[in-house]
This record gives structure tokens, sequence and C-alpha cells, in this order.
């Protein structure tokens, strides 16, 4: 039997006039990079967003055409997610940080017809000006005042807005239009495209709300360190307005001391972003003997947050929630938010839960398979590669058809590439990407187990394991430390002593090497790619 109900389509343009009425003192603040700060509220986010999207209509843009930004958290980034999606076109994130050759072929492959830019990437736009489409109109992200002599034929974002209705006919789509377009950084072959739709990123900031209500409740003001250039700043700036949180952008300005500066003076109560960002945090902590006044929680995902972070913000009063997810799922999948009953067990115990990737999101399911593509149990001691099914997860790669078939198995659940367990109590554990594990002699060593318990030495500021080939046992690992102190790096037999209380003799390093830093991806992850090529050729202590 059919029920009775109104069907809505769910609408991203919503969140935003949802927002604007429900939670008129709510914002954004924003490091521009004109150099100040901005403050704009979200009822003015909606009315500037109704400015945009008719200067984009007199630019041509309709829908279904791709809007593309290269561009910081900042407000206009944000104006830009909404009116681009509320006309029906679609919003093309684009990292600054993948290379020229990368930036080419998804602008090329998108078919982008607008680009919008920060001033920051003028430089780099000229470069490139001869490689570009012709046609794509440029769209500098700044006022008049500030727009720079160039040769190249920039547009002035403001100029676009200037003299506009702030009230726009935002048309009624149906909810499985296409709305975002974000390419993952493909450490090897093109990039490919995930293609989200209003229904999916509605749907996503819905469950992150109820999965992280620590970091997202009216009133809170998170600072997202994580680009709005990668998945979308994980939805928060979809799912701060929808609960009536603040954000605080902080531009370009991502070290240590600029975020420590920003989170105070803005009374930041929680920021999202990698590990790697919060190594400068931390290390600013450390100088200044204390956090962030008003910081309550930090979400770490993107890659394992080791133990040793989790204790050190715990340990100062920061709750940290340990998130995992991927480009291709909006990204959220699972998040660390201890239940209350977890929350009275003992810190070991907590901290321990911490350091698994935590639970999944309501309307993500999670199954492990092994290499028959049996499903495995969720005990905590079955592994396998991870597989994913829900709303927020894509169906296939934005025209790709290759990489589509390669991802999806025959029960149509997308392969996420990592290697899992899950425990009974539903906490995932990932123990590697399929392509980063260790098979030693015939078994496999999880490389993030040996970094997480590596990142306790204290003169290790940062480190990673990789396979390095081997004549007998096939690959064995080798330990890549930054050392605190270059001068006193740690003692192997000391870190080998550490590993032993957790993994088996066979599965330590068979060495370590000190670097100065780690390479890192286009979104700020250690490149174990690149490290592997560093090390190519690499002879381990008793291979030779
Ligand atoms: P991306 O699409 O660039 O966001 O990368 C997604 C991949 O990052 C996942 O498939 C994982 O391999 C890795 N990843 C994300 N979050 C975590 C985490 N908390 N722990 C370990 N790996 C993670």
């Amino acid at each position: 039997m059919q029920g009775q109900m109104m069907h809505v389509p769910l609408s991203i343009i919503e969140i935003l006039r949802f927002a604007a009425e429900s939670h008129p003192g709510a914002g954004i603040v924003s490091v521009r990079t004109e150099g100040d700060l901005h403050r704009e509220s979200y009822a003015e986010a909606y009315a500037r967003a109704g400015q945009l999207a008719h200067g984009l209509a007199g630019l041509g843009v309709g829908p279904g055409d791709r809007v593309a930004t290269l561009a910081w958290n900042g407000y206009r980034h944000f104006e830009l997610y909404y009116a681009v999606s509320g006309m029906g076109a679609v919003c093309h994130t684009i990292n600054p940080r993948l290379s020229a050759e990368q930036m080419l072929y998804i602008i090329g492959h998108a078919g982008d017809s607008v680009l919008c830019l920060d001033l920051t990437f003028v430089p780099l736009i000229e470069a490139l000006a001869d490689k570009l489409p012709g046609g794509l109109k440029l769209v500098l992200m700044t006022d008049r005042a500030h727009m720079p002599e160039s040769a190249v034929d920039f547009l002035c974002y403001e100029d676009l807005l200037a003299g506009q209705h702030t009230a726009y006919a935002w048309p009624e789509l149906p909810e499985d239009t296409a709305a975002g377009l974000c390419y993952t950084s493909g450490t090897t072959g093109h990039p490919k495209g995930a293609l989200y739709t209003h229904r999916s990123t509605v749907l996503h900031a819905l469950f992150l709300s109820i999965a992280v209500p620590r970091s997202l409740h009216e009133g809170a003001r998170i600072l997202p360190v994580v680009p709005m250039f990668h998945v979308n700043s994980w939805g928060l700036p979809y799912a701060a307005p929808l609960v009536g949180a603040s954000l605080v952008m902080p531009g370009g300005r991502l070290d240590g001391a600029s975020l420590f500066d920003l989170m105070e003076a803005e009374a930041v109560t929680a920021s999202w972003g990698v590990p790697t960002v919060w190594l400068g945090l931390r290390a600013e902590m450390e100088n200044r003997g204390g956090k962030p006044a008003a910081l309550d929680q930090v979400v770490i995902g993107g890659s394992a947050a080791p133990r040793a972070m989790i204790e050190f913000f715990e340990g100062r009063g920061v709750d940290v929630c340990h998130a995992w997810g991927m480009t291709e799922m909006s990204p959220v999948g699972t998040h660390g938010q201890l239940s209350r009953s977890m929350q009275s067990e003992p810190f070991d115990r907590q901290m321990a839960l911490k350091s698994k990737q935590g639970r999944r999101v309501f309307g993500v399911e999670l199954k492990i398979t092994g290499e028959d593509g049996t499903r495995q149990p969720h005990d905590g001691k079955a592994v396998g590669e991870l597989f994913v099914r829900g709303n927020t997860i894509i169906s296939g790669y934005y025209q790709n058809a290759e990489a589509t078939e390669k991802a999806m198995d025959a029960e149509g659940w997308f392969g996420t590439g990592d290697v899992a367990s899950i425990d009974a109590q539903g906490f995932l554990y990932i123990q590697d990407r399929s392509k980063d594990l260790i098979k030693s002699g015939g078994e496999w060593i999880s490389s993030i187990d040996l970094e997480n318990i590596a990142m306790a030495h204290p003169k290790v500021a940062n480190c990673a394991v990789i396979a390095i080939p081997h004549p007998k046992w096939d690959e064995r690992p080798l330990l890549v430390v930054v050392p605190r102190d270059a001068g006193d790096p740690p003692d192997l037999a000391e870190i080998h002593a550490m590993m032993l209380e957790h993994v088996a003799r066979w599965q330590l390093p068979d060495a370590m090497e000190c670097v100065e830093d780690l390479p890192l991806t286009a979104t700020g992850k250690v490149s174990k790619l690149t490290l592997r090529q560093r090390f190519d050729g690499y002879v381990l202590p008793d291979a030779g």
C-alpha cells in the first residue's frame, strides 16, 4: 500500500533559507585573502547568494552547467556553494594543491564553463592561461579595489553581485539533480569525479548533525580546517547553518599559531581537520601551555589519528572525535563520539575506543569481505576489504565507466579500498589502504598500527611506515621518522620495545631512517606513494 505523504524534493538552498530565518544571529566569520576579517550572517549570505545567482545567470550559467572554484574557506566560497547549486548548476571544487596537469585534466573532464578563484591563485591561473579551455570565464573572488593588473581577462566577483536583486526565484529541482562535483586526489591514474546530488548533500548534513552533536549545535562556533575544496569541507558548510552553528573560516592561514589565535579571538568551540594540521596546533598548545579557551572538540579524520595525538588533546580538556570517510561518501562514514555508557569507562579504555575509526553514522552500512567476496563477521578479529552502501555514497564515478565497474561489487556496494575489521560494538578499525599494507612472508603487517605506536615516542614528531622489497620475505617494514630534534633522533630499539607491547616480533620495522619532513598529498595526508619512490632501491640491513 502506498503511503499518503507529500513529496517535497530535498534542496540545498533550503538549508540556507532556513538558517536565514531560524538562526539570524549565526553566520560566517572569514579571514580574507585581502588581509582583514569579514563577518556575515546567514541572512546576509542568503541575500548575497540571490545576487550571485543573478550575476552568474548573466554570465550564461544555466541548469547543469559546471561552475568551478579554486578557493580557500571563506564566505564567498560559501555563497558559491549555495547560489550555484540553487540555480540547478553544479559547484565543482578544485583542489589547488593538485599538479597543473591534474588541474587541467579535471577542468576539461568536468567541462567547467566558469572558474571562480581567490586572489592567491592568480599566478597559478596566469601560468596556465594558454592551456585553459577557450571560453572558460574567470571570476576573481574579490572587490574592484583589489583587482590586480593582469594580462588575463579576470571578471570581478563583487561586480557580479552589485546592483542585483537579492530575491532569486530558486527553481524547484528534482532532488536527484547534480549539485556538487569533487575529484579524488588519485595518486595513480587520473582523478575521478564524485557527483553529489541535492538529496545526498542534505541527507549527509542531517546524518552528520545527529552523529556529532558535540560539534554541531545551535550557538557552536566551528572552524573547518578541512578545506572547502576537498569533499565540501566534510559537509560543514551545510550542517552548520542547518543546526544554527557559526563557521569561522581560516582562509589560507593554517599554521598552528594562526589557528590558535583565530580560535582564541573567535571563541571557537570545535574544529575539524586531518592529523597533519593537528601536529601544528599541538606544538602551539605546548608552546603556550594550554588550549584555546572555548575549544571543546576536535574532529580528526582523513588519515588515522595516532593515539598519542588523541591523548594529548583529551588530556588538555579537548574531546577528540575520530572519524573516517571518503570523497565518494560525501564524505563521513563513521564517527568516534562515544555513547554515554562508554564515557564512564576508564580513560585508557576510552582512548582505545577513540583510536579506532568509530561507529557508522546513520544511513551508511558497512561490510567487510574476504578475498573470495564472502562477508566476514563483525567480531573485531576478522579483517577484510571494506564496502559501504547508503544514500550519501556514489553509485558510480562521473563519466568514468571503467573506474565505476572496478569500484562496485555485484551487490551494488562501493569498495573503499580500505582493509578493516569491525568489532561487536560496531567500531571500525582501519588497518591500511589495501595498497599500503605490507606483505611479509605471506602475512600482512598494518603500517597504521606501527605508526600509531611510534608516534607515542617523545622524540618522534611524525612518522610513516612503508614496505621495502625483500629477497626472502617479499616486503619488510621501514620506519621513516621526522625527529622532534634533528640532532637527537629516537632510538629504534626503544621504539621496538614500545611496539612489542602490541605487535608480534616479526612485525617490527627492520630499520629506521630520519628525514626532515614527509611528503604530503594534495589533501594533506602523508603520501606513501611518494615516500616509497624516495626510498626506491633502499636496501634493508639483512637483505644485501
Ligand atoms: P579521501 O577521499 O581523500 O578523503 O580519502 C579517503 C581515504 O582516506 C579512506 O579510504 C582511508 O584510506 C583514508 N582515511 C580517511 N579517514 C581515515 C581515518 N580516520 N583513519 C584511517 N584512514 C582514513
